[in-house]
């Protein structure tokens, strides 16, 4: 109980608990090309389609999601915990990326590269060829070894 307590309160005093440096800074160059970065459970929105093997992950929160209406990026202080929120950010900054190459829609940018074999069925599981599309650029960047600077560098190519 007492230990619990301590978590909590420690989670409360700080907005970004285990946010190292690249994430700060990641956030702060999307936040600087008029993002907002919220580190919170993301809000229900009508998330694309996906097919049946994936219905159970719909019933989980995603870990990161931009919403293009208002231009906002949420991302799930779960991820935190998991280790991953370099890599959800990294995701949702390509979405950014595509999101001004589009002028507010989100569109492929024409990547020449391909994302890893382990994240096909990530992509794939969206039912919509646009979203699909714009998924696999996403998991083309999150999954190549320099992703953190690709990212951005397409941030800086498309948002400036
Ligand atoms: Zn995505």
């Amino acid at each position: 109980m007492f230990k619990l307590l301590l978590l909590s309160s420690a989670v409360l005093s700080s907005q970004l608990p285990n946010a190292d440096a690249d994430f700060r800074q990641l956030k702060a160059r999307l936040e600087s090309y008029g993002f907002r970065v919220t580190i919170a459970i993301p809000p229900s929105f009508d998330l694309p389609n996906q097919q049946g093997d994936f219905l159970r992950r719909t019933v989980r929160k995603p870990y990161g999601v931009l919403n293009a209406a208002s231009k906002s990026i949420w991302i799930n202080p779960i991820v935190f915990e998991l280790g991953n929120s370099n890599a959800v950010l990294i995701h949702e900054a390509v979405h950014a990326a595509q999101f001004c190459a589009g002028n507010g829609n989100i569109q492929t940018i024409g990547l020449d590269i391909e994302p890893i074999k382990q994240a096909q069925p990530y992509f794939k599981r969206y039912v919509d060829v646009h979203s699909q599309a714009v998924e696999k650029e996403a998991y083309a960047v999150q999954t190549q070894p320099d992703s953190y600077e690709l990212a951005r560098s397409l941030l800086d190519r498309h948002c400036q």
